[in-house]
């Protein structure tokens, strides 16, 4: 029999927040775990110069930290990258690839993905693999073709259930307010178990995350949609006070 999948909440902030913030927002949301002990799992990936002190703030809080990139190699001479096992040693335990603002600023295509979401895997990191549609494939009625040849794409052979999340991000939805409807959200969460069904033993047990303009308002109905297991969170979760409601959306 296949496990529970537990819920994960985790907030990709993007190149936001100071010191001060990160403090300010590891102690809130500690506090809150502490108090209400919620059934989701919760991540926070920094900017990297953030990520150390802010494993160190969450320490026993069972708050994660995650990286939002790395490197496919671990070590070498590749100026301004980070590589999964750097991550790993500044307290990371997840790290975010193929988010589409790396693939659209950074060119980085399925095969690189796959190498970054590998490398994720060598060094011991559970890796967040980010895929979804544009506006343009979705006007054409290509969301499935797409997502589907993405994943397929983007996730090694390395890739179990404890080591991999899969990300839902239609790129249409990320930082505009819009989201798909519950019905679109549904359709497409349920290809990407089908094709993880199909291509991997444990292919029941992968979370799979929508992200995309989660908020307070609508974190509620799209949790509880089929094959939701939590939120891949952009600019709500700069605020423990945006993001707690979305934490206890999923129970
Ligand atoms: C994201 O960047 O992964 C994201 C989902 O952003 P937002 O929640 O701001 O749309």
């Amino acid at each position: 029999m296949t496990q529970a999948r537990k819920p994960l909440i985790a907030g990709n902030w993007k190149m936001n927040g100071s010191g001060a913030m990160a403090e300010a927002e590891a102690r809130a949301l500690a506090a809150r775990v502490a108090a209400e002990r919620p059934a989701a799992e919760l991540a926070l990936c920094p900017p990297a110069t953030l990520l150390a002190r802010l494993a160190g703030w969450l320490a026993g809080s069972g708050i994660s930290v995650g990286g939002q990139d790395c490197h496919a190699k671990a070590s070498g001479a590749h100026t301004g990258d980070i590589a999964a096992e750097m991550l790993w040693e500044a307290g990371a335990l997840y790290v975010i690839v193929g988010h589409s603002e790396r693939r659209a600023d950074h060119g980085e295509s399925d095969a690189t993905v796959r190498a970054k979401a590998a490398a994720g895997h060598r060094a011991g990191l559970i890796s967040i693999v980010c895929i979804g549609e544009t506006l343009a494939q979705r006007d054409a009625g290509e969301t499935l073709k797409v997502v589907a040849g993405q994943l397929r794409g983007s996730l090694p052979d390395t890739a179990t259930a404890t080591n991999s999340v899969i990300a839902y991000e239609p790129v249409w939805a990320i930082g505009t307010g819009r989201t798909p409807t519950l019905e679109q959200v549904a359709e497409v969460h349920a290809l990407i178990r089908q094709e993880l069904r199909a291509r991997f033993d444990d292919g029941a047990g992968f979370r799979i995350l929508y992200g995309g303009s989660v908020k307070p308002d609508n974190a509620k109905a799209l949790m509880a949609v089929a094959e939701v297991d939590g939120a891949l969170v952009g600019g709500a979760s700069l605020k423990a006070a945006d993001f707690w409601p979305i934490v206890a959306a999923k129970g």
